[in-house]
């Protein structure tokens, strides 16, 4: 029998992990990547000495025997990775008002931690680490088991932000005056956090899997992309860069995919790692339904975000092991745009580790989520071409962010010796997100089956993955990527064969 051609459109990390899995299993495999790098949102850059990571920058659930360990097996990441723990007692940090709180690793020493802040909300934290572990436990996928029968998730339509008021007694902190619920937020940029949108499935499968255990990649997340690009390789793959798709045609039972450079490619199965918006745009006389057409069109996208990347001089700033999540405001919820002129409202800042980390930081991150409606009126220009006043509005962002930051680290600012900034342009230009969106199309507590995007679309033989279908991450798009295969192999073969590696 003739092997399955199967292509992809996107080297992000759901067309990699899909494109190592069908090509391990059998699949003729080619993925196209627009880009002259592999890897999307995983991609890293360099700037004069220093090397930056774009969209990766902690993952979760990393020890032997859990979550994201027991999948990249499968991929030969878990053994591979350089991996640097972060803090146990607060790998990520919430500063409101001068006081951090920390969001320890390990279930019990994160209550024990918070509660020495709030010494009258042990029952809240009791019963938040509860219901993570329940909420998981009901999501078949999250530990490699099989759904049984038609399974449907209640948690995705319920809302974190009531489910955290409803827990906590609303005790302040006297030294902030802050509550646990807004502690238990305050890392809500992993998910750009929206009250009115916002599932308590969301914040808690990326929870859980970042107290179970927390870590940093030292040199980057561009390893992950060589690992699964030299193992599709081989496994008689292709991984193809320059290759921008720009339109899908069906020739008999056939698709064929032209690319921006005029090369044409055939295959009998498309899974495009692409934003779904993005994928419909690319079909050429293809029939869509258009109630399907119009309600994908229809969803919103996630919130976008600015970035500044810093290299620091040698052994000027201190290396910090934990991320820190600074609140100007009791705002807490990233993806409502800040009040008034405040931006940013609150920003994370963190100092990714090298290979051979010692004592200080080599570079720095800092990044607060914006809204595109900030850029669009550059909307129409690209890279290299851009007007002097996208510069002006830029630097001033940047400057922003940055004495923002410098309230926190005063000494940051002798440190750094160059500056880089990425905005929701940059985003939309590098990932092909509808107007740079972080995390693509907002899953919706209130309204969960209507956003909802399942790997198998109604044109038969194309399917989607990538943030957009399940939830986005590491954790969220390699789970995706799974139900994306599974769609093509079987799940049950699929969780199988990654069952085999453990
Ligand atoms: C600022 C930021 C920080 C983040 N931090 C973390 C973190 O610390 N931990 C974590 O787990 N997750 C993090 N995430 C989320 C995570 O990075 C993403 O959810 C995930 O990497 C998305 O992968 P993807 O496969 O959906 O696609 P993407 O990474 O979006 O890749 C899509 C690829 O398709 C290519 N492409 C687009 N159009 C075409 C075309 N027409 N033809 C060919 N190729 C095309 C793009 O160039 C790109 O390479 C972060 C995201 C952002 C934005």
């Amino acid at each position: 029998m003739m092997e399955k051609r199967i292509l992809i459109i996107g080297s992000g990390l759901g067309g990699l992990l899909s494109g190592f899995l069908l090509s391990k299993e059998g699949f003729k495999v080619t993925i196209l990547e627009k880009h002259r790098k592999f890897g999307g949102c995983l991609q890293t850059f360099n700037r004069d000495r220093y090397t930056f990571d774009t969209g990766i920058h902690y993952i979760g659930s990393m020890a032997p025997g859990q979550t994201i360990h027991n999948y990249w097996k499968y991929f030969g990441l878990s053994d591979r990775l350089d991996l640097v723990k972060m803090d146990e007692n607060g790998f990520d940090r919430i500063s409101y008002f001068g006081t951090e709180y920390p969001l320890a690793q390990g279930f019990d020493n994160f209550k024990e931690r918070l509660l020495a802040y709030f010494p009258d909300e042990a029952s809240a934290l009791n019963s938040y680490t509860q219901n993570l572990h329940e909420i998981v436990n009901s999501h078949p996928l999250y530990n490699l088991e099989l759904p049984a029968g038609s399974y449907s998730d209640h948690y995705k339509s319920i809302l974190a932000g009531s489910f955290l008021s409803d827990l906590s007694s609303g005790i302040r902190h006297s030294a902030s005056g802050i509550r646990l619920s807004d502690i238990l937020a305050g890392n809500n940029f992993l998910y750009a956090g929206n009250p009115a949108t916002t599932s308590i499935a969301e914040l808690s499968l990326i929870n859980h899997s970042f107290i179970s255990s927390a870590w940093r990649l030292a040199g980057g997340s561009q390893h992950i992309v060589d690992i699964l690009v030299d193992g599709i390789t081989r496994n008689g793959g292709r991984v193809l860069a320059r290759k921008k798709v720009v339109g899908i045609h069906k020739k008999g039972e056939s698709f064929h995919v032209s690319t921006k450079d005029g090369d044409l490619f055939e295959a009998d199965q498309i899974v495009s790692d692409i934003h779904p918006v993005s994928t419909l745009e690319l079909l050429d006389g293809i029939p869509v339904q258009k109630a399907y057409n119009n309600r994908i069109r229809s969803l919103p996208n996630s919130i976008s975000v600015f970035t500044v990347y810093l290299g620091l001089k040698p052994e000027s700033f201190p290396f910090l092991n934990y991320n820190l999540y600074k609140y100007k405001t009791d705002y807490i919820w990233s993806a409502l745009p800040s009040r008034g002129d405040k931006w940013p409202n609150s920003f994370l800042f963190m100092t990714p580790p090298e290979k051979e980390q010692g004592a200080f930081a080599n570079t720095a991150v800092a990044m607060a989520t914006m809204n595109f409606e900030e850029v669009r009126e550059w909307e129409k220009s690209e890279s290299g071409t851009r007007e002097k006043s996208y510069f002006v509005f830029k630097a001033k962002k940047a400057k922003l962010l940055l004495d923002a930051v410098y309230e926190q680290f005063p000494d940051l600012k002798e440190a750094i010796v160059t500056i880089e900034i990425s905005t929701p342009l940059t985003w939309r230009d590098y990932t092909g997100t509808v107007n740079g969106s972080m995390y693509g199309i907002v899953k919706d507590a209130a309204n969960p089956q209507k956003s909802t995007i399942l790997p198998k679309t109604k044109i038969s033989g194309l399917y989607f993955t990538g943030q957009s279908i399940n939830l986005h991450g590491a954790l969220g798009v390699t789970i995706g990527a799974v139900m994306t295969c599974g769609e093509i192999l079987g799940l049950a073969n699929v969780i199988n064969s990654i069952k085999r590696t453990l």
